[in-house]
């Protein structure tokens, strides 16, 4: 313990000179008083973009609001990819890129009521603040690094991409570490995500989930009476399921969310169904209940299926029952190694600010250069936020700058400066 904040305080004190360089200079300082100066153009953007919907799989209309953005504040490279993700470099001189990504997709599905609005210093809607705040950021970032002559090692490169909430399941974030020209050559990513300044998500929340399907032969509740019933047939494999224990540490959860099936009260139903979600910080874990989870529904079908033959009259052989599990989500998970670069920035950048923030476990965009072992985090973009996911969802820029600086002093500090 002694020895390793013996190393910690080593690298502080390098970092934190390094920091306090870095803060120091005058274009450092233009950049934060853009970001104090351009707070009401940083409200425009949100109030604009939480306008245009953007439903999972449905971002077009925001990506090309980002994207004519992204050329306003004088990016090269300006393009989106086949997925609607939207790309823009900052040159550098070397060929390892420094990313910085916020999400564009809301959980919002399509025709929900966007009554985007601000009532002094707080703006409402869904999506405002995830991810609004997180948005808004990237693209403050942008406007003020076009503003001053500072020449980075690493290039910059700006993404805003779909996908991530719910049903996305980091399509987005998948798509771009599946192209071999961002996967070879992002060295850092930083993710920004929501509201605040406080947390600094390291751990990547790993995350299943299902969608399990029971089928049988159907009928009528009087004549076809003994019939492999699947609502039967899901109920005692939800029975079952709900037996087995997860551990408390690590952390692990299971929920079945979302059941269905069946159509008319006096039919044996044809299907029934059920979504589940499982999440742990440790993917053993996740196996595991997965595992129990098959078991379970195997059992019940084969229960079911016994008691149907009981129940049935004469020697007529009934129709089995099939069950199908499908996988709806997967997200990977996974940690930031001991000893990275990224994290020990963060916190030198923290301390130079006064600001207090925590190491967290959580499922963001991050989880994929994460699971692939890459250094990456995600924070947020300042300000404050709540109600997220509902339709009282709020941000409030009050402080976005302390944010703003934050995440100017990471950038800079991973890209290194030319001179
Ligand atoms: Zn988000």
């Amino acid at each position: 313990m002694a020895q390793a904040s013996r190393t910690e305080t080593g690298i502080f004190a390098d970092l934190g000179e390094e920091i306090r360089n870095l803060a120091a200079k005058p274009n450092v300082r233009s950049a934060y008083a853009w970001f104090l100066s351009g707070e009401a153009q940083l409200v425009g953007w949100q109030l604009e973009l939480a306008q245009i919907p953007a439903p999972p799989f449905g971002e077009r209309a925001r990506s090309e609001w980002l994207l004519e953005r992204f050329l306003q504040h004088g990016l090269q490279d300006v393009h989106a990819d086949e997925v609607g993700n939207v790309f823009g470099i900052r040159p550098g001189v070397i060929d390892k890129f420094v990313a910085v990504s916020a999400h564009m997709d809301t959980v919002f599905p399509a025709g929900t009521p966007l009554n985007v609005r601000r009532q002094g210093a707080r703006l409402y809607g869904p999506g405002v603040s995830d991810n609004g705040a997180g948005l808004a950021a990237l693209l403050g970032l942008a406007a003020a690094l076009e503003r001053v002559p500072i020449e980075t090692l690493a290039p910059i490169l700006f993404i805003a991409n779909v996908g991530e909430e719910g049903e996305g399941d980091l399509r987005g974030m998948r798509q771009i570490f599946s192209d071999r020209r961002w996967l070879d050559s992002i060295a850092y990513h930083v993710v920004l995500d929501g509201a605040g300044n406080d947390t600094i998500v390291t751990e990547a929340l790993g995350s299943r989930r299902f969608e399990v399907i029971v089928r049988g032969p159907g009928g009528h509740s009087w004549s076809d009476f003994g019939a492999p019933n699947p609502i039967v047939a899901l109920a005692r494999a939800v029975a079952g399921f709900a037996q087995v224990p997860v551990p408390i540490s690590p952390k692990t959860t299971c929920n079945i969310g979302v059941i269905r099936g069946g159509t008319s009260v006096n039919s044996i139903p044809e299907s029934a169904s059920m979504r589940v979600d499982i999440r742990s910080t440790s993917s053993r874990e996740i196996e595991g209940l997965e595992h129990a989870m098959r078991m379970a529904l195997d059992r019940a079908v084969e229960e079911e299926s016994r008691a149907a033959e009981a129940r049935s009259s004469g020697p007529r052989r009934l129709p089995d029952l099939s069950a199908e599990i499908v996988v709806i989500g997967n997200r990977p998970g996974g940690e930031l190694p001991a000893g990275s670069r990224i994290l020990e920035v963060i916190r030198a950048v923290d301390l130079h600010l006064g600001n207090a923030a925590q190491v967290q476990r959580a499922s963001t965009d991050a989880n994929i250069p994460l699971s692939l072992g890459r250094e990456a985090l995600a924070i947020g973009g300042g300000g404050t936020g709540g109600g997220v996911h509902t339709l009282q969802e709020w941000f409030d820029s009050t402080g976005r700058d302390l944010g703003l600086r934050r995440i100017l002093l990471l950038v800079l500090a991973l890209a290194g400066l030319s001179h």
